[in-house]
């Protein structure tokens, strides 16, 4: 998972700190390591800086604030191909024999190992181990091309999800893959142009959100203005991810055109219908992610919410914490029950999913110690069954708790009194959005042409 920022100046300010900004807003979507590509103005050569770590640690505000480039992108990563470590951290760049280039990916690429294999057996060099670089290889083995078309090219070729940030030069490109698996936004202050993987983080720089790149649409901006482009592929249907909605986007974002929060509240409504907990003396949601559901859930059900979990907010989301241990350690410091609320209490906790269990295990735990009555669960998406190949970390069912255990089952292991989840059309019709264009591959295994994919069409 990855947020990608870019911004072009067309009166020529410098855009760095504009860019820098956009990324802290996108923190949420990566915390492993960030990154910033701009093109010096003078050689027409790329630079960059990266570090691992949060936007802050990563990068220096004082250093960026103290260069000039009209153009420039970013990006924050939290690893989906490929593991960590300075190689992998984007933007990737390089410089050509047709210019430069840098690429900032959200993300998945599903036949990046297949186009690896063919590039690597005629003779190409990769310096990390990401999908991403296949871009820019597959830009050079079209050097006769210009970098626009080049970039057309290789990406015509590409399967899986992709929304990009893209200098060539010192034009700023958006794409968004002919799928429209993650979100990616268009915004706009005055002379100066924005692409962004959500709008909040058009927000944070006062800009205002134009409109959604379109699934399958390439945005070039330049000195001369704004064009747009297709991508020479026919999706035969879309697949925004669910699980933006559910989870991933912050709700003061709209993707798509769908409020975040107004979704969340929607879903949390949907729940208290299907699975009503009306012995509950309070409905309570699991910070941060499951609050808006749970207040969507209290509030149609006609029930009292109390914030009874209080997160620490300095820690960050565990399930994005790269190793299990750091994860299981992540509960326990980031939750705390308020006892007063809960004790001697009948509970209905809202949460957005249950992906590994170990969050909702602790925290059920921590409720009881705390003299709960009983805890009931309500999920306010389906059951996670089936690994996400588009750019989410849950790239194995051995690792998703509802994929191994059934309900039931589950339902102990947590040590819940009860667990209900949202079923898959109440998911998709509070999303708002046609049902032909939303993926839920992970609760339903219906993937865009069967999950995985290394064919190469070259
Ligand atoms: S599989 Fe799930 S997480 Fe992955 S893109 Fe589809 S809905 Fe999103």
């Amino acid at each position: 998972m990855a947020g990608v920022f870019g911004a072009f100046c067309k009166n020529g300010h410098s855009v760095l700190e504009d860019v820098y900004l956009g990324l802290y807003a996108l923190q949420h979507r990566g915390q492993e390591s960030a990154g910033i590509a701009w093109n010096s103005n003078e050689g027409g050569e790329v630079n960059s800086v990266k570090g691992m770590g949060l936007v802050h640690i990563a990068l220096d505000q004082k250093y960026l604030a103290g260069l000039r480039a009209n153009s420039a992108i970013g990006h924050v990563r939290y690893s989906a191909a490929g593991p960590s470590g300075l190689a992998n951290v984007h933007p990737i760049t390089a410089n050509y024999s047709m210019g430069s280039v840098a690429v900032a990916h959200n993300g998945n690429i599903t036949n990046a190992m297949g186009i690896r294999h063919m590039l690597e057996s005629r003779g190409a060099i990769f310096q990390s181990t990401t999908d991403t670089e296949t871009i820019i290889h597959l830009m050079a083995h079209q050097s006769h091309k210009p970098p626009l078309d080049a970039l057309v090219d290789a990406l015509r070729r590409l399967k899986g999800a992709y929304s990009l940030a893209v200098l060539l030069g010192n034009r700023l490109v958006a794409a968004r893959d002919p799928w429209g698996f993650r979100p990616l936004v268009l915004g706009r202050r005055e002379d100066t142009f924005y692409v962004a993987s959500e709008s909040c983080a058009l927000d944070i720089v006062g800009a205002s959100l134009v409109r959604d790149v379109k699934p399958g649409e390439i945005i070039v901006i330049d000195e001369a203005g704004i064009k747009s482009i297709r991508i020479p592929v026919e999706a035969s249907r879309l697949y925004s991810c669910a699980f933006e909605y559910v989870y991933f986007a912050r709700p003061d974002s709209v993707v798509d055109g769908k409020s975040v929060y107004e979704v969340r509240k929607t879903l949390g409504c949907k729940l208290s219908a299907s699975a009503p907990c009306p012995t509950a003396d309070i409905v309570t949601g699991m910070p941060d992610s499951g609050t808006i559901a749970a207040i969507g859930y209290a509030g149609c059900a006609g029930q009292r919410y109390e914030a009874a979990i209080v997160r620490n907010r300095f820690v960050g989301r565990t399930f994005i914490q790269p190793t299990q241990r750091v994860r299981a350690l992540g509960v326990k410091i980031k939750l705390n029950p308020i006892k007063k609320l809960v004790a001697g209490k009948e509970l209905a906790v809202v949460d957005d999913s249950i992906v590994r269990g170990t969050t909702a295990e602790r925290a059920i735990s921590m409720i009881r110690q705390d003299g709960a009555a009983r805890v009931h669960i309500r999920i306010a998406s389906p059951p996670v069954r089936f690994p996400c190949y588009y750019g989410i970390d849950m790239l194995s069912c051995e690792e998703l708790a509802a994929a191994k255990l059934d309900i039931d089952t589950l339902r102990a292991t947590v040590g819940a009194d009860s667990l209900h989840y949202l079923g898959i059309e109440d998911l998709v019709s509070s999303i708002g959005l046609p049902p032909s264009d939303i993926c839920t591959a992970c609760f339903s295994g219906e993937y865009l042409d069967g999950g995985e994919d290394n064919g190469v069409d070259l």
